[in-house]
């Protein structure tokens, strides 16, 4: 297949070098001028997606894929499919859908779980939007870059369920913390918390896969003084969407409110920004009640 890859950042330029791997023909664009392994760098987006059977985009949010989009949709051949595995508010995968309907090109939102680690191994899940034709015609490049892909609906469905993951996520990792410092003031200790909590009802992925305590459970980003892995102000840009999603569709997600606000006020006002999202733990080690 010719492929066109719009954004080779940390995520993308790992997933266009699989594709290049398997043995797909190429073209990559990013305005940053990045060059990935295997993959032939075009002068702009519209060279890389002109001949595409397939094009990828993995930008920062919505409103640049809406630019991007408004650019390489009129370029894109009749019947290619445009694949956004960028992670972006419901309403900018819609709009997206809805020029590519008008336009010519299939398009799917496939937005991805697994970070930086599932790009470069190809073990990404992909949770997908769009058309039975649109998802067929992805289907064999999500099995290249990833592990699974579920197809969730219509157009905007696969963002709704990456917002809707993560604002589980966001909670889950706030909810786990503040009981481990709980624990702490109480003298109960962290191993013997993490081997309880584990196998009980509070267990978590969060708690028993990416456990936020030094020491404790698997290898996880807290081991290596909160490096991210998976950084606060992504886990804030991804509540904030969840929250811009239940404005929109008139949700009551008092929990997300309150992580969306935690995390902000983490990220922005304390020592957040650069740090894992884990590092709520640390944060709530430092506090008291007031
Ligand atoms: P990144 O910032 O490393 O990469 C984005 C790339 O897009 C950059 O290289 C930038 O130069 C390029 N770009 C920006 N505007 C462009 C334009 N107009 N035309 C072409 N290229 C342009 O970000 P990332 O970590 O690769 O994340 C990409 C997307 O994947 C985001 O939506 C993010 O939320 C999502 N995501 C990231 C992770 C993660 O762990 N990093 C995990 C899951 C989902």
């Amino acid at each position: 297949m010719q492929i066109g890859f719009i954004g080779l950042g940390n995520m993308g330029a790992p997933m266009a070098a699989n594709l290049a791997k398997a043995g797909h023909q190429v073209l990559g664009f990013d305005t940053a001028g990045v060059a990935v392994d295997g993959v032939t760098q075009a002068g702009t987006a519209t060279e890389a997606v002109a001949s595409a059977d397939a094009v990828i985009t993995m930008l920062p949010n919505g409103a640049i894929l809406r630019a991007v989009a408004d650019q390489i949709i009129p370029a894109m051949a009749k019947g290619a499919v445009l694949i956004d595995c960028s992670t972006v508010d419901v309403d900018s995968a819609r709009a997206v859908a809805e020029q590519a309907s008008g336009a010519g090109p299939l398009f799917v939102d496939a937005p991805v779980s697994g970070g930086v680690g599932g790009a470069a191994g190809g073990t990404l899940t992909f949770m997908a939007g769009g058309s039975d034709d649109a998802f067929a015609k992805a289907a064999p490049l999500f099995d290249i870059m990833g592990q699974k892909a579920v197809h969730c609906g219509e157009a905007g469905a696969g963002q709704a369920a990456k917002i809707c993951n993560n604002m589980i996520l966001g909670v889950t990792m706030i909810a786990t913390c503040e009981a481990f410092a709980l624990a702490d003031k109480l003298g109960l200790d962290r191993q013997k918390m993490f081997d309880v909590v584990s196998t009980s009802s509070g267990y978590s992925w969060t708690m028993n896969a990416y456990c936020p305590a030094p020491g404790v459970g698997p290898q996880s980003p807290a081991d290596n003084d909160y490096t991210p892995g998976f950084a606060a102000e992504l886990m804030l840009k991804d509540l904030r969407l969840s929250q811009q999603a239940a404005s929109s569709a008139d949700a009551d997600t008092p929990m997300g409110q309150a992580a969306t606000a935690l995390y902000e006020q983490f990220v922005e006002n304390e020592d957040g920004l650069g740090r894992d999202f884990s590092a709520m733990l640390p944060r709530f080690e430092k506090r008291g009640r007031s």
